[in-house]
This record gives C-alpha cells, structure tokens and sequence, in this order.
C-alpha cells in the first residue's frame, strides 16, 4: 500500500485534470493517474481532446480554411494570388507543436497546484482503492477518501468497416494523412464526420459522407441545419443522407464501400475511410467486480446530476457518463465534483452548455430547438437575422447563415439560441451568458451592440422576436 489522497483521479483529459487542479486549488492532497504515453515512453496528460480532439482538428480546420480561402476565394476579394500550394508536413508539424505546448502546459500547472501525476492504467478496487499498473508491469495500490473517474471515450468500431491502417481509419487516424487523398469517403455525418470530412474537403479532396439516418443533423434546430446543409452542399462535400454502410474492402490500395440508400444497394470506391459513427465510454477493465459502482443501459458510468456514482465517495465527469461529449461539458463537471468534495454545493446548469460544429459555416447552439418545444407543446415565439444583411459579415466575405432566437411565448425568457454562419462558436456565449442570467428576448433587444459586428445580427434577431427588427421585415407583429 502506498501513499493516501483525498482525492484520486483517473484519466487526465479536460474532465480529469481539471478536476485535480481544482481539487487541489481548493486544498486536498490530489494525484491523477494517466496512462497516455508518447512515443519516448514519457507521460502525456490532457486527454482526447489536446492530443487527438478539440486543439489538433481545430488546427487543421484553421489551415484547411485559409488555405481555401486563398485559393478559392482571394481572386472575388480583388486579391490576386498565384501558385498556393498546401504543405501537409508543415500543417502536421505545427499541428503537434500546438499539440504539444498545450500537454506540457498541463504537466506544469500539475507542478504548479502541487498535483501528483502518477502514469500508469488506473483501475478502482473496492473501499476508493486505485490500484495503478505501471508501463513494465509494476502495480501500486493508493487509497483515496475520493476518486474521480474521468476516463472519457474511445471511437465506436463498426463490424461494417474494421479499421485498416493507411485505409480505413478512425477520427485519430485522419488527422494524420500525410498527403491529401484524392477521393476520401466518411461513414457518419455527425460533428467529427463533418469537421474532418471539410478539412480535408478544403485541401482538394472529393469527399463523399454516408449517413444513415434521413435527417441531418437531428440535434440541432432543423431551420439552422437546414440551411448548414445548403452551404455544405454548395461546398462541394457530397451528403448522402439514408446510406447505410453495410460492408467494406480493401483492394489494390482502394477503399470498396457497400451501402444501402433509397435505390438500393450501391458502391463507393475511395482511396481513404474515416469511420466517425460515435464514441464509447472508457470502461474496459476498469472497475473490480465490488467497488459498488454501476454502468447505465448504455455503458456509461451511472450518476447523479452531481456526478456522484452509487459508490459513496467515487464520482465520474465528462465522456464517460451520459450527456454530450464535449469537453467544456468535461471541465465543468470536473470543477463541480472537486468543489463538492471541498464540501461546496455548485452544480452544472445542464440547459446552457453550448453545442458548436466548427466548419465553414460555424453552427452553434445551447438551449432548446424548435422541433424540441413543438415536440413538448411549449409556446414560444421566434426571431431570425440572416448574415446576408449583415455589413460586417458581407465586408468579411462570409454572409451566408443565420441567427435564431427562440423565445418562450408568454415570459419571453431565452429558451433556445441557435447560429450558423461566420464566428458562430464564438458568437453563441452571447446566447449562453443571456440564458445563464435568465434574461428575455427583450434584454437582448435593449442592449447597446458595436456597429459594424456579427454580434450586431444577434440584437437584430432579438428585436425580430417581438416584431421589433430594424433592418430586415417583421414577421410577427409587434404588440
Ligand atoms: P478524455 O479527453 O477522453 O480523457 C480521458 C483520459 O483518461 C485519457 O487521457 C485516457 O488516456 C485516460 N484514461 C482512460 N482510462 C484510463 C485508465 N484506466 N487509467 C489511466 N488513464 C486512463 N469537444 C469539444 O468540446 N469541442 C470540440 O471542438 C471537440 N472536438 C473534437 C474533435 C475530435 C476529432 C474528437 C475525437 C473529439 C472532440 N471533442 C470536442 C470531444 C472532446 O475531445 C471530449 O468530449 C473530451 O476530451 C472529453 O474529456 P474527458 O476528460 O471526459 O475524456
Ligand atoms: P455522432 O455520434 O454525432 O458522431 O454521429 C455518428 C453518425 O454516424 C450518426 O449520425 C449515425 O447515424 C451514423 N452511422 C452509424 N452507423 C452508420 C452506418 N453503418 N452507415 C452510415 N452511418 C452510420
């Protein structure tokens, strides 16, 4: 037996080592255990989401996005630009330098908080033990007054495609092409399918997206993804919505993809794969038969709203308890739980976590879509600005997208805040810091925004909720 904690944590992903610097922060004498091991044997820390997540796709998406931009969309601005060329060992190397700085940056705010980093694979015993498999086979047991499990999630496999290296591979593998492929096929038109699917559509590649369901992105407000898709598709990247993919081959260094569509069956022939059907929680091997803690219908680590698990003392954040995969959603929940056990009571205000799809248009949203109140018999009354009447967003060369606040009919309370077009991401905190203060639609539409701004579309959409825009027709009359 080795030393005792308040609190252990599992896993240093967003979730997990957020956690351990709050708990920390707060005084308890914090370990996090993780296993992430770079290719010289040392300890990586912050997850998914630094190393193969969030920071290297948004790299990618930043240089896939300039670089069409020049290519594509210079000559219509007046700007005469000869021989862009891309280079992918460039995009990649600067893709792990950020990489990089960023998982360094966590060892030393770990060293800072004075939180110990043990590396190894965690798994829970009973009575809060963890005990700690070192990379040559040394196991340690610890003992915590609480753990945190924050093991987050791994990409589904699909009987249909097995993965193939070089050929079919998950959301990891595509973002490590060395070269651009000329034909690329993705099984899922979900927020990875899509955000890889655009890079790599914007370098030059034909991408095809098999989808199986018959709605396009069925969590977001139908009017926004509507309009996404319309943008998408004169992107040149082909949805095909209602496609099945039933099987795959690989053959003479191509991709054969079977799949099911409206028509039958039908055959795609790419030079590269991305399966990005899903992710699953990290639970392999993880708990011993008696630590008390118990899986959901779908696998995930049970839990309250505060992310306490049925054991006293253990708890669980981030992706592998229910609720999106995202890692804002991680780290609030991981500030949340440390608090808890410091012997605060915060919570996580679940209706004002932000979703956002980071392609060209941007969609973002937080709140309740249209087709969610309809489906709920809520009363509510909506407003809508579209980008193309925006100065700023036409002077930016990107007026395409809309914004959409939806209103509760009789209190005008904020319920659902919804944006496709340039700088959404950055422009749903307006809808969320509004939904967090409560406010009304009217709020929004007494405040004072900068002229010429996006922002300036969500005022006007504020004000179309009671009828009161300025700067495109009312539909609904004011009262
Ligand atoms: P993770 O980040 O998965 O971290 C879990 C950690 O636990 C890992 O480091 C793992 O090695 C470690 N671990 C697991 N088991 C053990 C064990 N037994 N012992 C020790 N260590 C263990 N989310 C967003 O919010 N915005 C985005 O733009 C975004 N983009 C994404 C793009 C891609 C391509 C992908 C794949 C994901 C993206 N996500 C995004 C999702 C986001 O990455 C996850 O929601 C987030 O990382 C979840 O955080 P977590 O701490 O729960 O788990
Ligand atoms: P997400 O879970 O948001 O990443 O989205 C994954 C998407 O993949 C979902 O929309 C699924 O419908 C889709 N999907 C899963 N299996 C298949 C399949 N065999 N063929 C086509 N699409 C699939």
């Amino acid at each position: 037996m080795s030393d005792k904690y308040d609190v252990i944590v599992i896993g240093a992903g967003p979730g997990g080592y957020v956690a351990a610097i709050k708990a920390a922060q707060l005084g308890l004498k914090t370990a996090c255990v993780e296993y992430w091991t770079s290719a010289e044997g040392k300890q990586v820390l912050g997850g998914t989401c630094l190393n193969v997540g969030c920071i290297p796709s948004k790299a990618l998406l930043e240089v896939s996005h300039k670089y069409e931009e020049a290519s594509e969309h210079f000559a219509e601005q007046g700007i005469e630009a000869q021989g862009v060329e891309i280079n992918i060992a460039k995009m990649m190397e600067r893709k792990s330098g950020i990489v990089n700085q960023l998982t360094g940056g966590i060892a030393q705010l770990f060293k800072a908080n004075g939180v110990t980093s043990i590396h190894g694979r965690g798994r829970l015993l009973a009575n809060r033990q963890v005990e700690v498999t070192d990379g040559d086979g040394k196991v340690t047991v610890y003992e915590a007054e609480n753990v945190i499990i924050a093991t987050g999630s791994t990409p589904v496999e699909i009987p249909p495609a097995p993965l193939k290296e070089g050929f079919i591979v998950d959301s990891e593998g595509a973002l490590e092409f060395d070269e651009v492929p000329k034909r690329l096929g993705v099984i899922g038109a979900g927020v990875i399918g899509l955000e890889l699917g655009s890079v790599w559509a914007r370098l030059g590649s034909e991408v095809t997206i098999l989808e199986a369901q018959d709605t396009f992105l069925p969590a977001v407000d139908q009017q926004v993804a509507k309009d996404a898709l319309k943008q998408f598709k004169k992107q040149g990247l082909n949805i095909n919505l209602k496609a099945r993919v039933t099987g795959t081959s690989v053959k003479r260094n191509l991709v054969y993809v079977n799949y099911e569509d409206t028509k039958g069956e039908q055959e795609l022939k790419v030079d590269k794969l991305i399966v990005a059907v899903g992710r699953r929680p990290n639970t392999d091997n993880l708990l011993e038969a008696d630590t008390g803690v118990n899986l959901d219908e779908r696998g995930f680590i049970f839990v309250d709203e505060n992310c306490q698990t049925n054991a006293p003392g253990v708890w669980a954040v981030g992706d592998v308890v229910r609720g999106p995969m995202l890692a804002h959603k991680a780290s609030e929940e991981g500030v949340m739980v440390a608090e808890r056990i410091a012997g605060h009571k915060p919570q996580v205000n679940y209706d004002c976590i932000p979703s956002v799809i980071y392609t060209a248009p941007e969609v973002a949203w937080v709140g309740k879509s249209e087709e969610q109140l309809k489906s709920e018999g809520e009363a509510y009354k909506v407003g809508t600005f579209p980008f193309a009447a925006n100065g700023r967003a036409m002077a930016a060369n990107a007026a395409s997208g809309l914004v959409k606040i939806i209103a509760d009919e009789k209190t005008d309370r904020i319920l659902g805040f919804h944006v496709s077009g340039p700088q959404a991401s950055e422009i749903v905190a307006q809808g969320v810091i509004a939904m967090e203060f409560g406010s009304t639609a009217e709020d929004l539409a007494l405040t004072c925004f900068a002229h010429p701004t996006l922002s300036e579309s969500v005022h006007e959409a504020a004000l179309g909720v009671n009828g009161g825009a300025i700067h495109i027709a009312n539909r609904r009359k004011k009262k």
